[in-house]
């Protein structure tokens, strides 16, 4: 259990991706803290599931990462955060003179700023600690860009830039800052897509993953929870101590092309 008696916070994870890392990190022996602005029965069922699973303490708490005062009291409620993984984000599809201004304020603000804020009140426990892992979840699109994604890509380009500057700056502690950089990833949201897809190219469920929703995934599979979760335990690992500053794509091969 090469994690145990370290605490992650994993912004957003009562769902997909964020999930998926919260199991791993707790597979792997973490405490772990989720996270997400809703306060459901649901969400707390979650938490309690992961702790009985794997064994390690787990809870969840409410924070809005779209205000920046909750993000930074979503760390200190933790309590410790050894390993803090900024995945909350959302997305809206618009032409950039037609985007509404709310649906840009919102994903700067989940997206970007949120990391920021989470970062800056964590880095202090982490050199108290002396250790310290931040795993950004950013995207392909931190990388590349797409049409009508105008917030979300700059976002994620910014992630990647914030990732960068915060691995300098703890370059010398026993710290680490990376981004990963997912392709498209089988999440329920996306699974929920492929019938209407299917519908709108009047293609079966095979030749819309392959032809439609993976155009640009080179493998023409898609990433899976899992393989995120893996990843960032990787980057919570010894063997990766001198990994920082950089991106991890995880994305068949789509930031080759
Ligand atoms: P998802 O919708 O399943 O998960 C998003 C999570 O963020 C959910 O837990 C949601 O509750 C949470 N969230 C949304 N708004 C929030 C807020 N204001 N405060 C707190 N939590 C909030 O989607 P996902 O695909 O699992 O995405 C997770 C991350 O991975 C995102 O940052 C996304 O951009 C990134 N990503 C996803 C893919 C993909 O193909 N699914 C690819 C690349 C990157």
């Amino acid at each position: 259990m090469e994690l145990k008696g370290k605490t992650a916070v994993v912004t957003g994870s009562n769902s997909g991706i964020g999930l998926g890392v919260a199991r791993q990190l707790a597979a792997a022996g973490a405490d772990v803290v989720m996270n997400s602005f809703t306060d459901r029965d649901e969400d707390h069922a979650m938490a309690a599931e992961l702790a009985r699973e794997f064994g390690v303490a787990a809870r969840y708490v409410k924070a809005d990462m779209s205000k920046s005062a909750e993000c930074r009291v979503l760390i200190e409620t933790a309590g410790a955060c050894d390993i803090l993984v900024n995945n909350a984000g959302i997305q809206h599809v618009a032409p950039v003179d037609e985007f509404p201004i709310a649906k840009w304020d919102a994903i700067i603000a989940i997206n970007l700023s949120s990391a920021f804020h989470t970062t800056a009140a964590a880095l202090p426990m982490m050199r108290a600690a002396g250790w310290g892992r931040v795993v950004n979840i950013a995207s392909a699109h931190g990388l590349t860009a797409s049409p009508y994604k105008s917030a979300y890509i700059s976002a994620k380009h910014g992630v990647v830039g914030l990732s960068k500057t915060v691995a300098l700056e703890t370059a010398e502690d026993p710290i680490t800052c990376n981004a990963i950089c997912p392709g498209y990833v089988l999440t329920p949201l996306v699974e929920a897509q492929i019938p209407d897809q299917m519908k709108a190219h009047d293609m079966g469920r095979d030749q819309v993953v392959r032809e439609v929703m993976l155009a640009r995934q080179p493998s023409k599979e898609f990433a899976t929870v899992e393989q995120i979760g893996g990843t960032t335990v990787f980057l919570c690992s010894d063997a990766a101590a001198q990994i920082t500053g950089t991106t991890i794509s995880v994305d068949g091969g789509w930031t080759a092309l």
